[in-house]
């Protein structure tokens, strides 16, 4: 059994981990930075399995603004994070994000434009006929419009995650491939981890974005927060008869949404709120749950073959389903950047600029992340959004 020290511990190197620990390093950070993994293939990470749909229509301040910082990012990804050996593709499609509405919805989505409108987000609402513009095999019948965002899309997360852990090692993170049993918060005498096979690592500052798993670890050190995971289902398909364009985004009202990936497609839905680790994967959801609303929404769907598919886990926050980030303010040094709700690809890069700079600052500049902080709860200034799903 080693202890060893360092000035900064990561927990999780997923797609949020490894933003913060590149963002740090890439501003001058100059305290040494460990990252633990315990999934060294990213086999079971949310990031690996996530939609990696990438949307400006939120209806609130911070998550606009976050989804902005990203996108920004996300087009000069490749430029920024090249390096001899390295040449990130991150394969972003700007095909538009659309969310189709009936009557009782429009109002809202005129609301959400004013919003979005104020913060610069090219939103517009389109009609039935702007609708079959985009989508012409699009069943608009019970449809009343929708509202839709061009420069939004969807992109690769996998390779978004490798661009930050491969240009956070260049600029002096370490990974370490174990799993932390323990959080040691204890700010008399020092933060740390414990890990499972016994060794320690102390450091004045510990972050926890071990996505799914970091409720779990908060839990066990005394800091309970409201995030539980909840496993989310993809299914691909393939169709007999291609489209005509390629798909932005498109979210049904009925919560199933659906989108190219290559010349396949992929859908999911908002299933049932059953928090659980359970990654297995049934046919037979996307047969009652899922076909019967798509095969009625997009002609072409009623006829294709389920290929595949895949189950993640959101780190869901059970009461304003919005990340919880900052420190946590009953324990020094300890900060928190998980409960990203299935909305994590879109704010990664925002997330780790905004956490680095209050680490290194004592404030945020870029960006105000405080709504999103934990005291929230307590103060009960929740972050509430009016298009989550
Ligand atoms: C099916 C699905 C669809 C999604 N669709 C979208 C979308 O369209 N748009 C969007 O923006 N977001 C989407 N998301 C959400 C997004 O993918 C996540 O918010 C984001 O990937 C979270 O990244 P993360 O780094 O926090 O978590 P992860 O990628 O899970 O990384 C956390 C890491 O911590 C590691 N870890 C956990 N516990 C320990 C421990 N004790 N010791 C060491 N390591 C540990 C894990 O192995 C993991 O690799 C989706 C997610 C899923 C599951």
């Amino acid at each position: 059994m080693n202890s060893k020290h360092a000035d900064l511990l990561i927990v999780g190197g997923g797609v949020i981990g490894s933003s913060i620990a590149y963002h740090l390093l890439n501003a001058g950070y100059e305290g040494k930075v460990i990252v633990f993994e315990k999934d060294r293939k990213y086999e079971y990470s949310s990031t690996s399995r996530s939609a990696g749909g990438i949307r400006q229509l939120f209806t609130t301040k911070v998550n606009i603004e976050l989804s902005q910082y990203s996108l920004h990012v996300y087009k000069n990804f490749h430029e920024t994070m090249k390096f001899d050996g390295f040449d990130p593709e991150i394969d972003l499609k700007q095909r538009g994000y659309l969310f189709l509405g009936t009557d009782e919805m429009m109002s809202k989505f005129e609301e959400h434009l004013k919003l979005q409108h104020q913060l610069g987000v090219n939103s517009e609402i389109l009609d039935k006929a702007g609708l079959l513009n985009r989508i012409p095999e699009l069943n608009v019948e019970d449809i009343a419009g929708g509202i839709y965002c061009s420069e939004s899309g969807y992109l690769d997360p996998y390779s978004v995650m490798q661009g930050y852990i491969k240009n956070a090692k260049r600029l002096g993170a370490e990974y370490v491939y174990d799993e932390v049993a323990d959080l040691v918060l204890d700010e008399v005498f020092q933060n740390g981890v414990k890990m499972t096979n016994g060794d320690t690592y102390y450091a004045p500052i510990v972050i926890n974005s071990a996505g799914a798993w970091a409720s779990q670890l908060s839990q066990q050190a005394g800091y309970p927060l409201p995030v539980v995971s909840l496993p989310r289902r993809v299914f691909q398909f393939d169709t007999e008869v291609p489209l005509q364009n390629p798909l932005p985004l498109t979210m049904d009202p009925t919560g199933v949404y659906f989108r190219h990936e290559g010349e396949h497609f992929i859908s999911g839905y908002a299933e049932d709120y059953v928090p659980s680790m359970d990654f297995s994967w049934k046919r037979q959801d996307f047969i009652e749950n899922i076909w019967p609303i798509i095969g009625h929404r997009v002609g072409p769907f009623e006829q294709l073959k389920l290929q595949s598919g895949w189950t993640g886990l959101y780190d869901h926050n059970t009461e304003d389903h919005n990340a919880i980030i900052g420190e946590h303010p009953e324990a020094k040094g300890y900060y928190v950047a998980f409960g990203f709700s299935g909305h994590g690809m879109q704010q990664a890069p925002a997330v780790g600029r905004g956490l680095s700079e209050l680490i290194m600052k004592g404030k945020y500049d870029t960006l105000d992340l405080s709504p999103l902080r934990v005291e929230r709860f307590k103060e009960n200034a929740l972050v509430i959004e009016d298009a989550i799903y």
